[in-house]
């Protein structure tokens, strides 16, 4: 697999946010979001070659029990991918994988030990015309919905799109940049969706600093 880097820090996102982690960052991914906070990871000669055996040795040589696999966008190589999930899940670690929204979710191995945490891109993105919404319907209720908001009209999107279809899991909405949470909390409150507000935690911790 083409791997961009691997690092421990605090999962900054989503539902398992202040977790010590061990990230696990694929290289390659075919969008160009706007707002995209890692453009080091977005080609496939941005990363070095790893074997699967090679990546559940290195895991199993750190102390965290979490680990998450980023990229770029890993479901760019999909089948190493799934192999990787499932020996890892093997070795007893709980997973979150990432991923833009754009490539099939199916066939990932269903253990309540893996969480998808699946964007859908919205228009300041830039990429809204990437999504699979029909992914939706395959994320279970420990997974995560993700909706970056980058300003008014994409929060106007999020909320059409939630009262348009059923969502099987949690909702996240953060803010691009990860820090500006008053505005959004305050639409939340005032529309009375059923979302979580989140940030970004490890850019509080770390700023834009790379490797955290
Ligand atoms: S999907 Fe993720 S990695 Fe790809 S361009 Fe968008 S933010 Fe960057």
């Amino acid at each position: 697999m083409k791997i961009n880097e691997i690092f421990e820090s605090i999962q900054g996102e989503g539902l398992l946010v202040g977790l010590p982690t061990l990230f696990i960052r694929t290289a390659g991914c075919d969008l160009r979001c706007v707002w995209c906070d890692t453009p080091y990871a977005l080609l496939e000669s941005q990363g070095t070659e790893w074997s699967v055996d090679e990546l559940v040795t290195e895991a199993k040589r750190h102390r965290v029990r979490d680990i998450c696999i980023t990229g770029g966008d890993p479901l760019r190589q999909k089948e190493e991918v799934v192999l990787l999930i499932s020996r890892l899940l093997g070795e007893g670690f709980r997973i979150v994988l990432e991923t833009s929204g754009a490539y099939p979710i199916d066939g990932l191995p269903r253990s309540e030990r893996l969480v998808i945490s699946m964007d859908v891109k919205l228009p300041g993105s830039g990429m809204e015309g990437r999504n699979m919404l029909e992914n939706i319907d395959l994320l279970r209720k420990w997974d995560q919905l993700k909706l970056i908001i980058a300003d008014r009209n994409d929060y106007e999107y999020a909320r059409k799109l939630l009262s348009g279809c059923s969502i099987p899991c949690e909702v996240i909405m953060t803010p691009a940049g990860g820090r500006e949470l008053k505005w959004l909390a305050e639409r939340v409150l005032s529309d009375g969706l059923a979302v979580r507000v989140l940030p970004q935690m490890h850019k509080y911790i770390w700023g834009d600093e790379r490797g955290r």
